[in-house]
């Protein structure tokens, strides 16, 4: 994870006009959250969970994920994970060995645009057929038992028990016809049955409860996951007696995984510190109005508020103002929507050189910003700083919602954490943890307590561990 600290400039150091000045210290002032403010923030978001705990609509959706109990670390056995929604379709054979021990192997095959967009049945053959060689291949195709398996369907659905559920609608390219309606697990499951397959899809998985899951089968103490990649979002274990909406009856266990869909929260505007180039990336997006707490901390968009802030202060011949006219060209990348990735922040954080050289060929090569003076280049990294801090920081505010929220004691307990945002952007770790010291003055030492760490592969190792819990809750019910 993060290796060196990013160096952080004042805005004395930056040597700027003072013009330049003043913006900048305008910009600090409306991206800096102080403890107070993240106090705030935590206890709103505490409020937010309860309701989505009573009701059904609410913002935070706090969506029960019908997967109930903890792990020990001990479970044993072979478990498959299916993966579907990605670029990619995925088979994952995951051998539990018990103390939290695990092997992987696993086959990537392609999705065709026509199977995507044809009959169901057609896929689900398909998905099947690519079950079926996975299994040859790996010797165990001749299973006296079936095999259970997680099925990571990344669509909306709307689940009636651990593994049932219908599929609202489609997203992200696909548009099979016949199963909008329609239970997917029954789909694919008579698939498998028409050809011979043994394997029973036991569990239909969210990525979040898979991350939450991978974590717990070595850290049996890991109270929540979340993820900070593409988008964000949240997942932790709860008291089935908490969850007051819940109307599923019996249960295997007294907890229950809570699937919060967590980057809804404050959609109403009530204390999210929105400023202008976040209410004018919320307007651009595909779906104003909605995922606002997403908008601020997730890998797709941090890239693009920092870019409204670079076009504002270009509008403004705050930066990269140049004497020759035709150098208005140069403006012409930065000026299209998506075009500041978040990865740019990263590797500007990262350069602590004195120059600022790494910085400047990022601007060159990929924006073709020529000629950046070492003044703008360490403006355009102060910037990236505001971004990256205050992102890191409202995440935190999650999580320090849900340790207060379960009432965590002196014990502590492990967070997984899956995404490229978490996994690669300098220092995002650190300064989660720094907020969180801010707003848990009664722990000592917050790394030894709220153990945040990565938690890759849910939707394979997370997956066929929910399968794995399935299979429990059936010969336990
Ligand atoms: P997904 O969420 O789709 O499973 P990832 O966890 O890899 O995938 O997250 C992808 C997101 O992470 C992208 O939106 C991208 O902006 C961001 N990202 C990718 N690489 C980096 C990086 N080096 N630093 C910061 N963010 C990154
Ligand atoms: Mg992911």
């Amino acid at each position: 994870m993060s290796s060196k600290a990013p160096q952080a400039y004042e805005v004395k150091e930056l040597g700027g006009t003072p013009e330049q000045e003043a913006y900048m210290r305008d910009i600090i002032d409306q991206f800096t959250v102080d403890t107070k403010y993240l106090n705030q923030i935590r206890d709103h978001f505490i409020v937010e969970m309860q309701k989505g705990l009573e009701k059904e609509g609410a913002t935070v959706a706090m969506i029960p994920s019908f997967v109930e109990g903890r792990l020990t670390g001990q479970e044993k056995g072979h478990f498959l994970a299916l993966d579907l929604g990605g670029t990619n379709l995925r088979v994952v054979l995951v051998t539990l060995e018990g103390a939290g021990k695990f092997k992987t192997v696993s086959s990537k095959s392609r999705v065709s645009e026509e199977l995507k967009t044809g009959p169901m049945r057609n896929l689900c053959d398909y998905i099947a057929e690519c079950v079926d060689t996975f299994l040859t291949e790996q010797g165990l195709e001749d299973q006296e038992m079936e095999l259970n398996l997680g099925y990571t369907f990344s669509f909306p659905v709307l689940q009636s028990s651990i593994n049932r559920g219908t599929l609202s609608t489609w997203t992200k390219g696909f548009a099979c016809t016949g199963a909008v309606g329609k239970d997917p697990v029954l789909l694919l499951q008579d698939a498998l049955l028409r050809k011979h397959v043994p394997v029973k899809v036991s569990a239909i998985v969210n990525d979040t409860v898979g991350t939450l899951l991978s974590n717990a089968y070595n850290k049996p103490e890991t109270l929540a996951g979340l993820i900070l990649g593409t988008g964000a979002n949240g997942a932790y274990i709860e008291k089935i007696d908490k969850i007051k909406k819940w109307k599923g009856g019996k249960s295997t266990s007294d907890e229950m995984i809570i699937n919060m869909e967590l980057g809804a929260f404050d959609n109403e505007r009530n204390i999210l510190p929105l400023t202008r180039f976040d209410n004018k990336l919320d307007r651009e997006s595909i779906n104003p109005h909605a995922q606002l707490y997403e908008k601020m901390i997730s890998g797709m968009y941090l890239g693009e508020i920092t870019r409204n802030v670079l076009t504002d202060m270009i509008d403004r011949e705050l930066l990269l103002k140049r004497e020759i006219h035709t150098s208005f060209a140069w403006s012409k990348d930065i000026s299209r929507h998506w075009s500041f990735e978040t990865a740019f922040m990263s590797n500007i954080e990262a350069d602590n050189s004195d120059e600022l050289s790494v910085s400047k060929e990022i601007l060159d090569t990929n924006l073709n910003l020529h000629d950046i003076t070492t003044t703008e280049a360490r403006i355009i990294k102060k910037i990236c700083e505001l971004v990256g801090k205050r992102a890191a920081r409202l995440a935190a505010c999650s999580i320090s919602a849900i340790i207060k929220h379960c009432e965590v004691g002196p014990e502590g307990c492990d967070i997984g954490i899956d995404g490229s945002l978490y996994e690669f952007y300098p220092s995002f770790e650190a300064r989660m943890y720094e907020a969180l010291k801010e707003m848990h003055p009664e722990i000592n030492d917050i790394e030894k307590t709220i153990r945040l760490g990565l938690a890759r592969d849910g939707s394979g190792v997370g997956a066929a561990l929910t399968a794995c819990v399935a299979a429990r809750m059936e010969q336990t019910a």
